[in-house]
C-alpha cells in the first residue's frame, strides 16, 4: 500500500501574489552580520543558498534600512544604491539555483537604531537605544517612503520576488502604529486611523512602483506587548487597510524588542502565539503565516492544518539545520537538528555586532569557511573518541561524516553529558531534542557507541590511530567545612533525579547552572500555553491594549537562597538575550537573593555565611553546589595530554567558562582536519 506523503501541509505548494511557493515554510528574516558589508556578499550567497537547498520555500534577508536614518547601526546593511542592488544577484541567484524564492525585507529602525541619526513619530528614547530619536517632520516622512519606494525598487533590480516591510516588533513603522511612541497630531497621528498612514502610503507607493508581479509582504505586529501598544481592532483595521493598498500575505510579528515578555527564548512553549495568527487568517483572504516557537514540523503541520496560518516561518532552526524541509518531506523528520531555543550564538552574537551563528550548528553562516581537509590528505583513519557529552558527539558525527571510523566510549549508561541535565530544567525540555538528533545522527553513520565503560586511552591508543577525549567536566567541590554533611546535594545528583531536595533550599553559586537549579527547584515542568500567558501577564489584545495583564506570580511553596561570593548582580554573566528572563523568572519564584557572601561552614543548622559584614546561618535542609567545574581527565591515566595521537576538546579541555557553544564549536573544528 502507498505510504501516506508526510506532512502534506508543510510540504504542498501555495499560490500568493504572483509567486507559486513550493511549500509552506518561510525563512524568517535574521540579521546574521554578513549583510552590513560588500565583501560578505559571497558568504551571504552561500549560507541563504544553503537554506534554499535544504528546501525552504520562501526566505526572507535579514533587514536592510532603505536610508542611513534607518540603520539599525552606523553603517549597517543598506539597500539605497544600484551599485548594491547589483551585487545581490549572488544572493538571489544562488537561492533561485535551489527552486526558492526570496525577498528582501526593508526595516527602517526608527528609535531602536544605535547611531544618533535616528528619527521617529516622537522625539523620544527607547530603552535599548541610547540615542535620542528626532521628531521626523513632514518634508522628512515623504522622504522616507520615497526611500521605501527606491530600496523596493532597487531590491527587484537585484533578482528578488518581493519584499517584506518589518512592520513589528517596536521598528519604525510599529512606532507611528502605536499611542506609545506616536503623540502627534498632524495627518500621521492623533488618531488611530492617522497613525496608519506611514505604514499604508509605503505600501501602496511601494505597489505603484513595482506593479503586480512583485511579491509585497508585510509583517505585521499581532500583539505589541508593550503598554500603549496596539489593540486587536486596531490591528485588524491595519490588515484591511494594508490588503486595499497592495500586500500579498502577512508575515507576523509577536512584540516590541522593548517588552519584557519573552517571546522566542527556550521556555516560551511551542507556537504560544498562533492562535493569534488564526484570528487574523480569519479577518483577511490573503495569506497568513505564523512565527515564534514553531522549531519542529510536527508543530508547523498541526499549525497548517487546523488553520492557524497557510504558512510558517522559522529563522534559527533553519540556522540548527539548512535541511529541515528536505529531511521532513523525505520522512526522516528524526534526523532534523532542532533549534533549542538558546540564543547563545545567534541573537546574543547580533547584539554583540559579531555574526549568528548556530550552536547545535556552528556551520551556519560559516558555509564556506568551516571546510573538511579532503581525505586524500588525512587518508581514513580509526578513531576513538571517549566521552558521549555534545562535545564528543559532535566530534564523532563530523569525523564519521567524513567517512573515518568512530566509536564512542560513555561511562554513564546514556549519551548527553550536561545536556542530558539542561533538559530536566523547566522551559528546557527542547535540549533532549539535541540529544534525540545525536542518538539517530550515530546509528545513521554506523557510529559505534559504547555505553557504561571506563575508557582507558592508553589501551584505546593500542587498537585506534587516534583519540578524541571530550570526556567533559565533574562539578568543582569548594573547600568549606561541612561540605561532606548530609544535606549537601551536587548540582548533577539533584537535576539527574539521584538525589532530592527539601522545602528550604540553598543554592551555592550562581552561574548558569546555579540559575537553573534555583529554577528546577521553584517551577513546573511542560507548563501549558495558558498557564505561561498568566504567569508573564499575557491578555487577549481585544480586551486589553497591547495585550498585557497583571501576571500572575508562582509560588512553589519552597524557600530557596541563591547566593554567590561576588558583589555583581546575579546572573550578570548570562546571554543578553536570555538572561533577563531567568532573572524575571527567579523573581517570580520568590527566590531570594545574596551576594557578595562569604561561605564559613556547613552543619546541622544549616549553611553559616557572612552577608553584609553580618554572620547568618540559613536555616536550610538541602544545600546544592553549583560553584563551577573541572576537567575531567581521569581516561588518560599516564599517557600524556600532548601525545601526538590525541587530542583534548570541550569542557575536558578546559573546564573555566566552559559552555556548550565552544565545546561543539571546537570539536567540529578538530574532526574537519583530523
Ligand atoms: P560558572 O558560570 O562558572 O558559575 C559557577 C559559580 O560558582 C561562579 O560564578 C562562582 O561565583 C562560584 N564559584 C566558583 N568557584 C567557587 C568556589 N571554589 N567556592 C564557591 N563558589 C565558587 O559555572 P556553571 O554555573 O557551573 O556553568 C557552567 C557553564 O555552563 C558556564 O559557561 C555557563 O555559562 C554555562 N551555562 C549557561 C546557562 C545559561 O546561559 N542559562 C545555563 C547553564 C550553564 P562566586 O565565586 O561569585 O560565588
Ligand atoms: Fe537555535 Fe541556539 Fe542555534 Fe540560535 S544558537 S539557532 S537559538 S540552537
Amino acid at each position: 500500500m502507498k505510504q501516506p506523503r508526510p506532512f502534506p501541509h508543510l510540504t504542498s505548494p501555495l499560490d500568493v501574489g504572483p509567486l507559486t511557493l513550493r511549500n509552506r515554510l518561510v525563512m524568517g528574516s535574521m540579521h546574521s552580520g554578513l549583510e552590513d558589508h560588500a565583501k560578505d556578499i559571497p558568504k551571504l550567497a552561500a549560507y541563504l543558498g544553503r537554506r534554499a537547498e535544504g528546501g525552504t520555500g520562501l526566505l526572507v534577508t535579514g533587514g536592510y534600512a532603505p536610508n542611513i536614518e534607518g540603520w539599525l547601526l552606523p553603517a549597517g546593511s543598506t539597500m539605497a544604491t544600484a551599485r548594491t542592488a547589483d551585487n545581490h544577484r549572488a544572493v538571489t541567484d544562488a537561492v533561485h539555483e535551489h527552486g526558492s524564492h526570496i525577498v528582501l525585507q526593508l526595516l527602517h529602525s526608527g528609535r531602536y537604531g544605535y547611531h544618533p541619526l535616528v528619527r521617529s513619530a516622537d522625539s523620544s528614547k527607547s530603552p535599548i537605544s541610547p540615542f535620542k530619536a528626532r521628531r521626523m517632520a513632514g518634508w522628512d516622512i515623504k522622504r522616507t517612503i520615497g526611500a521605501y519606494v527606491r530600496a523596493a525598487k532597487l531590491a527587484k533590480r537585484a533578482g528578488y520576488d518581493g519584499i517584506e516591510i518589518m512592520g513589528s516588533e517596536g521598528y519604525l513603522l510599529n512606532q507611528f502604529l502605536a499611542e506609545r511612541t506616536n503623540h502627534r497630531s498632524d495627518n500621521w497621528g492623533g488618531s488611530a486611523e492617522k497613525r496608519m498612514t506611514l505604514p499604508v502610503e509605503v505600501v501602496r507607493r511601494i505597489r505603484e512602483a513595482v506593479g503586480p508581479d512583485f511579491l509585497l509582504q508585510y509583517r505585521i505586529s499581532l500583539i505589541d506587548l508593550v503598554e500603549g501598544g496596539q489593540t486587536w481592532s486596531e490591528t485588524t483595521d491595519l490588515a484591511h487597510r494594508l490588503v486595499d493598498a497592495g500586500v500579498d500575505i502577512f508575515n507576523t510579528g509577536i512584540g516590541w524588542h522593548e517588552a519584557r515578555v519573552p517571546t522566542i527564548v527556550t521556555s516560551v512553549p511551542r507556537a504560544a502565539f498562533a492562535d493569534l495568527s488564526k484570528r487574523l487568517k480569519q479577518e483577511v483572504d490573503i495569506p497568513v503565516c505564523a512565527s515564534n516557537r514553531i522549531n519542529d514540523p510536527n508543530t508547523a503541520e498541526d499549525l497548517l492544518a487546523n488553520g492557524s496560518a497557510d504558512l510558517v516561518s522559522m529563522a534559527r532552526p533553519l540556522l540548527a539545520d539548512p535541511d529541515f524541509l528536505n529531511k521532513s518531506a523525505a520522512g526522516r523528520s528524526d534526523e532534523i537538528n532542532t533549534c533549542i531555543g538558546c540564543n547563545q550564538a545567534c541573537l546574543d552574537h547580533t547584539f554583540k555586532n559579531k555574526r549568528a551563528t548556530c550552536l547545535v550548528n556552528p556551520k551556519a553562516a560559516y558555509e564556506t569557511e568551516l571546510l573538511p581537509t579532503p581525505r586524500w590528505i588525512t587518508g581514513s583513519r580509526s578513531i576513538a573518541v571517549v566521552g558521549a557529552g555534545v562535545a564528543g558527539l559532535s566530534y564523532a558525527e563530523t569525523a564519521a561524516e567524513r567517512g573515518h571510523n568512530v566509536e564512542i566510549f560513555e561511562s554513564k549508561d546514556a549519551i548527553g553529558g550536561q545536556f542530558l541535565l539542561a533538559a530536566k530544567v523547566p522551559g528546557k525540555e527542547d535540549y533532549a531534542e539535541t540529544l534525540r538528533y545525536f542518538q539517530r545522527r550515530m546509528e545513521v553513520l554506523g557510529v559505534k557507541v559504547h555505553l557504561g565503560v571506563d575508557a582507558d586511552v592508553g589501551k584505546l591508543l593500542e587498537s585506534f590511530d587516534h583519540v578524541e577525549v571530550a570526556s567533559g567536566v565533574t562539578p568543582r567541590i569548594p573547600e568549606i567545612e561541612g561540605i561532606n554533611h548530609p544535606k549537601v546535594v551536587l548540582y548533577d545528583e539533584l537535576l539527574s533525579g539521584a538525589r532530592t531536595a527539601g522545602e528550604r533550599v540553598a543554592v551555592m553559586g550562581a552561574g548558569g547552572i546555579g540559575v537553573d537549579v534555583s529554577e528546577f527547584l521553584t517551577r513546573e515542568p511542560n507548563m501549558s500555553i495558558e498557564e505561561w500567558k498568566k504567569v508573564w501577564g499575557i491578555g487577549d489584545p481585544a480586551e486589553h491594549r497591547g495585550g498585557l495583564t497583571d501576571p500572575v506570580d508562582e509560588d512553589s511553596g519552597r524557600e530557596v537562597h541563591l547566593l554567590q561570593r561576588k558583589d555583581t548582580p546575579i546572573g550578570k554573566g548570562l546571554g543578553k538575550t536570555t538572561g533577563w528572563v531567568h532573572r524575571a523568572e527567579l523573581k517570580k519564584a520568590g527566590v531570594i537573593k545574596h551576594i557578595g557572601v562569604t561561605y564559613r561552614k556547613i552543619d546541622d543548622a544549616g549553611l553559616h555565611i557572612t552577608e553584609d559584614g553580618v554572620e547568618k546561618i540559613l536555616d536550610v535542609d538541602t544545600i546544592v553546589v553549583c560553584t563551577g567545574q573541572e576537567s575531567n581527565l581521569t581516561s588518560l591515566g599516564d599517557v600524556p595530554r600532548d601525545h601526538p595521537r590525541i587530542s583534548v576538546v570541550g569542557g575536558a579541555d578546559v573546564a573555566a567558562e566552559l559552555d556548550a557553544k565552544r565545546a561543539i564549536r571546537q570539536s567540529v573544528e578538530d574532526a574537519l582536519v583530523v
